[in-house]
């Protein structure tokens, strides 16, 4: 199903995002994990893509399992500066035979130590690849708070702007803790003519290290409110797990009174904080 035709009555959409497991553990390590989660009934799942081009396989597998066994609807992330247009068709190939149809295409972010092949400079160039080829309805990722390459907000709706025109029927958002980034970034896209629906990403707090982590990689701020919890309960990972969780509730209320278009909830594959946020925010949906 075009996950696209899911944003046409004036309800905002929860999704989940997980990720495969390490190359260390086997695929099956994580079935549990998404028979719970597609239990919560999200709107659809998406599945990360390793950024080194090599992940298909269990991207795919995963993909097709939440979509072709739990009938939950799936969304394969696919990157491409790492990757060659013929790796990029051999992965769409394996897509298309495991009846995966909504692809997150993204650049993919460029590591120090793997120099980025030549085929694909940004998402907007396999954006327009795999439209050419077609079959397939194409989502974006964008940023709230400025992709961290780029030299300020007007270059990176420009940029933003190329996505769209390319084929990005809909954009999923980096995390954020600020709800008011969202909102003034949304008002960019619209002022810029960008008019497709965009999912605000949340990420619940698990625990401090993955946040910090998380925040070095993709430049959010943290609000006063937020480092306070983080400060308060950073020895106590039961509370800071709870607060984390009804920091994203409170997060996920005010969005849906807003009237957003979707959440994306970045799971981390942990069933129990997606469960929990699920049914804080369900009636609100
Ligand atoms: P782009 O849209 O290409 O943007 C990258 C930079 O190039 C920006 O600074 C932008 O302003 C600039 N730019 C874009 N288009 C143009 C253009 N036409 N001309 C000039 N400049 C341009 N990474 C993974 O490895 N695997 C994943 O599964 C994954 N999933 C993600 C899911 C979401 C929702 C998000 C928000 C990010 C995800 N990422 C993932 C991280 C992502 O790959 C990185 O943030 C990466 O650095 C940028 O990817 P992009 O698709 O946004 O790139």
């Amino acid at each position: 199903m075009n996950i696209l035709n899911m944003y046409k009555n004036d309800r905002t959409l929860l999704s989940f995002e997980v990720f495969p497991p390490k190359k260390t553990s086997p695929i099956e390590s994580i079935y549990n994990v998404l028979e719970e989660l597609c239990s919560l009934k999200p709107a659809y799942m998406s599945v990360t893509y390793g950024a080194g081009g090599s992940a298909c396989d269990n991207t795919c597998a995963i993909a097709s399992k939440i979509k072709n066994d739990y009938n939950v609807e799936a969304i394969a992330h696919l990157t491409c500066v790492n990757s060659t247009k013929k790796q990029v068709e051999s992965a769409l190939n394996s897509f298309k035979e495991n009846n995966i149809e909504n692809v997150l295409a993204l650049r993919g972010d460029i590591v120090p130590d793997l120099p980025p092949k030549t085929d694909f400079k940004h998402a907007s160039d396999l954006t327009e690849f795999i439209k050419q080829i077609g079959g397939f309805h194409i989502a974006g990722a964008c940023y709230p708070e400025v992709h961290p390459d780029t030299p300020d907000d007007v270059a990176d709706i420009i940029n933003l702007k190329k996505k769209v025109d390319a084929g990005a029927e809909f954009l999923i958002s980096q995390l954020f803790f600020d709800n008011n980034s969202f909102y003034e970034f949304v008002k960019r896209c619209r002022l810029a003519g960008i008019n497709v629906p965009i999912e605000a990403g949340i990420m619940p707090v698990v625990n401090k290290k993955q946040i910090e982590r998380m925040v070095s990689l993709c430049g959010a701020s943290l609000p006063s409110k937020f480092s306070r919890i983080m400060n308060r309960y950073e020895n106590n990972p039961e509370a800071l797990r709870d607060a984390g969780i009804a920091y994203a509730v409170d997060q996920c209320v005010d969005l849906i009174a807003n009237g957003v278009s979707g959440i994306h909830l970045y799971t981390m594959n942990n069933p129990y904080v997606a469960r929990k946020i699920t049914d804080s925010v369900s009636s609100l949906l």
